[in-house]
């Protein structure tokens, strides 16, 4: 059985009292994650639109999406979806909302008949966080363009001591994905429904962080290969972000179970385009490379061995990026072995004596 993907974005909410503001940057988001998504291999033909594009014949427009509608779909695909090497992707584009007295902040997001202070209209998280984790084997993806989605990052507890059938413990079995329009470590919860000045025409009707997002989907990324990991996906994306200087929050990626080596969906540059590593040159150029314990090549590193020592130093300060401090350690001892003054060089700065 087949990849799935769940799109669900839609602008129109219910009016009355603590109606919630309509952003036409969600549908538009929406359909371009289905226009995309539906010419990249895992998900191409796979995708599931809520509410689902318009018959040409000018039907009426749908009523608005609402929690069972979502449900069904979710619950549709992880049957489809259920083969190990099968895919489960949803995305979600709109308002998101926690409430700090509310099942321990947990996110809600905005159905058609949500409405401000009244969580009960909304649909809770971990409805669709429950219904994935019937998906036992494989890769499960959600991408959260939303508000408070920072707040996923706690959600479901750690997986140390967590009873055998909870969500931590699922992740941690089963591995989940969470890329997030805001920055996951960060403390500010707003996402900004307004597109980015920067991007293209197509892309900056879409959110500030679906924008970039759907940039790389359909550019593709010149530094990874036939397919976009999660982290060249994270990588990409965030550089993006940063190097756009419009002043809008930077996205992320929050990571259970799982590498972000793990393959996440066909890189648009077409094969025949050769491929590059990002050129690394300041100690802070290595080190943001290699903080999320990426395995980027190191030999280049290894050329300057007081750099090699330094970046080794501050990375030993990142608990993520333990694993390639100590690979830089090791390479380091075999790259200087038969160069004393290299060796010494290296590990004066790595051991902090040059401070
Ligand atoms: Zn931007």
């Amino acid at each position: 059985m087949p990849s799935q993907a769940v799109i669900i974005g839609d602008s129109v909410f219910r009016d009355g009292p603590g109606a919630l503001q309509a952003h036409d940057s969600f549908r538009a988001s929406a359909l371009l994650y289905d226009e995309l998504l539906n010419k990249l291999d895992p998900f191409k033909g796979n995708c599931t639109l809520i509410p689902a594009r318009e018959e040409p014949s000018g039907t009426a427009r749908s009523t608005g999406v609402d929690a069972d509608t979502v449900m069904d779909a979710v619950s549709e695909a992880v049957k489809k979806a259920s083969a190990r090497d099968d895919t489960l992707l949803v995305v979600y584009i709109g308002h998101g909302m926690a409430w700090d007295n509310l099942n321990n902040s947990e996110v809600h997001l905005a159905m058609y008949g949500s409405r401000e202070e009244r969580p009960w209209s909304w649909l809770p998280y971990s409805s669709i966080r429950r219904e994935m984790m019937r998906k036992q084997g494989g890769l499960r993806i959600v991408i959260a363009d939303c508000c408070y989605s920072n707040f996923l990052h706690r959600q479901g507890g750690t997986a140390d001591d967590a009873p055998e059938n909870s969500f931590a413990a699922l992740d941690k079995a089963n591995g989940t994905a969470v890329f997030t329009a805001v920055d996951p470590e960060g403390r500010d919860p707003k996402a900004w429904p307004k597109g980015c000045d920067r991007l293209s025409e197509r892309m900056k009707d879409c959110t500030h962080f679906s924008g970039h997002f759907l940039k790389v989907l359909s550019e593709g990324s010149s530094t990874a290969g036939e397919k976009l990991s999660l982290g060249d996906m994270r990588d990409r994306v965030v550089d993006e972000m940063y190097q756009c200087q419009a002043p809008h929050p930077v996205g992320g990626l929050i990571l259970r179970g799982l590498g972000d080596s793990v393959p996440f969906v066909q890189n648009s540059l077409p094969a025949d385009v050769p491929r590059q590593p990002p050129a690394r040159i300041t100690d802070e150029d290595w080190i943001t490379a290699l903080r999320t314990g990426r395995r980027w090549p190191i030999k280049p590193l290894l050329d300057k061995p007081d750099q090699a020592g330094r970046v080794s130093l501050s990375l030993w300060t990142i608990p993520e990026a333990h694993e390639n401090a100590s690979r830089i350690d090791r390479e380091a001892n075999d790259a200087y072995r038969s160069d004393p003054r290299k060796y010494a060089t290296y590990w004066y700065i790595r051991d902090g004596l040059a401070a």
